[in-house]
């Protein structure tokens, strides 16, 4: 395998486990540089990626590495632009239905708006799974700051919330290039405040934020249990609504669900309009892979395509990765991959066994979820703030490992049988009769499970 390809190879995969944002921060512009007696040469753009890659990629990749290349030993990080030798193909490559090599785009963000122009209406399928939020979008571009605001979208992971409020975000900066569009995760907001705080330099960010036209806020859901960021973020949202200027936020659940929102805040994303994005059906998911390789120029045979849309249907990043993976290996093998060949790639996403939990990760990922201690799920407090956490987490070990309920019990602080299997049968009801319950739950059981 060429040293090109091999790396094409590890590139592909790795994006299949890390988020495009990091995929895009640390491996754009890295090759490898060299190969020699097991030692990999990655040539880097500059001294931060490098470290970072050392420090935090190293294992990943040289386990990549060495699925593809069982000879490989260990990898050098060097800063350089360094011309890669390689010998030229002699072959000429026989022909395939694959267009183009596989390159992922650079896109650089914009400075002012942090908006990256990739994300487009243009390329952004709709299906009754997004429908309402995107039709709320594209008013917003209309008429910023009247009808939908704030515009509060949520729903699962991969499933086009960002993608949707930046295409929002390209769209109102092209309709009125003279308004000031921000676009930036809470996490980001979060540490800008911190940095304001630590510099005395909150006037300046009180000042920016409240001059801003339209504000777009990613995965609000960080800054539950954050006092500090809560209040100013209230000061922020109302300096900016009393204003009519736009605000649009995304969250991995419904305001009603960040346990640790404050209720005012709670009250104010509640106030405007509300959109949640559900799961593409088999055929939206088709248009979206289909729009994928029109956009990479590639062409791949219907029963390949048609086999990734059939079996991975929760997550469009998954559909993507999957997508990836097989033009990868189509490319650095050469071949027009059919259904089989496609299975074979595949199989480790689709069919990888049920990944196992236990009773201890329950606890902690439904106390990561409510933003509360594994303590507190235990203890005997009655608060009701802590009751339901507590009885969802006993629902899942029940449902989940088919734990006894004296188990249960025993596993929660030593409480009775009958305190768990009340607790199970409650959740049990409020699934079935409440929708938002349900989507609740599964959000935490995706949680478990990934
Ligand atoms: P989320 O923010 O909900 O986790 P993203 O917006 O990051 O999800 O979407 C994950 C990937 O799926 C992105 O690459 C995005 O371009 C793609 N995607 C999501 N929804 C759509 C859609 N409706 N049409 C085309 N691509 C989509
Ligand atoms: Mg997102």
């Amino acid at each position: 395998m060429e040293l090109k390809d091999l790396w094409q190879t590890v590139l592909g995969e790795i994006e299949l486990t890390i988020s495009k944002a990091n995929f895009i921060t640390w491996f754009r512009n890295t090759k490898i540089h060299s190969k020699k007696d097991g030692l990999i040469t990655v040539s880097t753009p500059n001294g931060f990626t490098r470290e970072w890659l050392e420090n935090k990629y190293n294992k990943l990749i040289l386990k990549i590495l060495r699925n593809n290349s069982p000879d490989v030993k260990e990898i050098n990080f060097v800063i350089g632009e360094e011309k890669i030798v390689s010998p030229k193909a002699v072959e000429e490559p026989t022909p395939t239905l694959i267009g183009d090599q596989l390159n992922f785009q650079e896109f650089n963000l914009d400075k002012e708006t942090n908006l990256n122009p990739k994300y487009t209406f243009n390329n952004f399928i709709i299906g009754s799974f997004n429908e309402l939020a995107q039709a709320a979008g594209r008013a917003i571009v209309k008429n910023p700051g009247t009808m939908y605001n704030p515009l509060f979208i949520y729903g699962g992971v991969g499933l086009g919330k960002t993608h949707l409020i930046q295409a929002i975000g390209n769209e109102l900066t092209k309709a009125h290039p003279n308004k000031k569009i921000k676009y930036l995760s809470s996490e980001k907001y979060t540490s800008e405040l911190v940095d304001a705080i630590s510099k005395k330099g909150m006037d300046s960010f009180k000042d920016k934020y409240r001059k801003i036209d339209t504000l777009i806020i990613d995965d609000i859901q960080f800054i539950a249990g954050k006092e500090k960021t809560q209040e100013e973020f209230f000061h922020t949202f109302n300096a900016l609504y009393q204003k009519n200027k736009q605000i649009i936020i995304t969250s991995d659940r419904a305001p009603k669900s960040i346990s640790t929102l404050e209720e005012r805040l709670r009250s104010r994303f509640e106030g405007g309009m509300i959109a949640d994005i559900t799961y593409p059906d088999l055929e939206t998911r088709t248009a979206i892979i289909n729009t994928k390789l029109k956009e990479k120029k590639i062409k791949l045979p219907n029963d390949v395509t048609t086999y990734i849309a059939t079996n991975i249907q929760r997550n469009i990043r998954e559909v993507e990765g999957a997508l990836n993976r097989v033009i990868a290996y189509s490319q650095v093998n050469n071949i027009i991959p059919d259904q089989k060949i496609t299975q074979k790639i595949l199989t480790q996403i689709i069919n990888s066994p049920k990944k196992m939990t236990n009773y201890k990760n329950i606890l902690k990922i439904v106390a990561e979820f409510y933003d509360i201690h594994i303590s507190d799920l235990i203890d005997r407090s009655r608060k009701k703030e802590l009751v339901r956490p507590r009885q969802i987490t006993m629902y899942l070990i029940r449902n989940e490992l088919n734990s006894s309920y004296p188990y249960i019990g025993e596993k929660l602080g030593g409480r009775d049988h009958t305190t768990a299997m009340y607790a199970c049968q409650k959740i049990k009801k409020d699934i079935e009769s409440n929708e938002s319950a349900q989507e609740e739950i599964n959000l935490i059981k995706e949680k478990l499970y990934t």
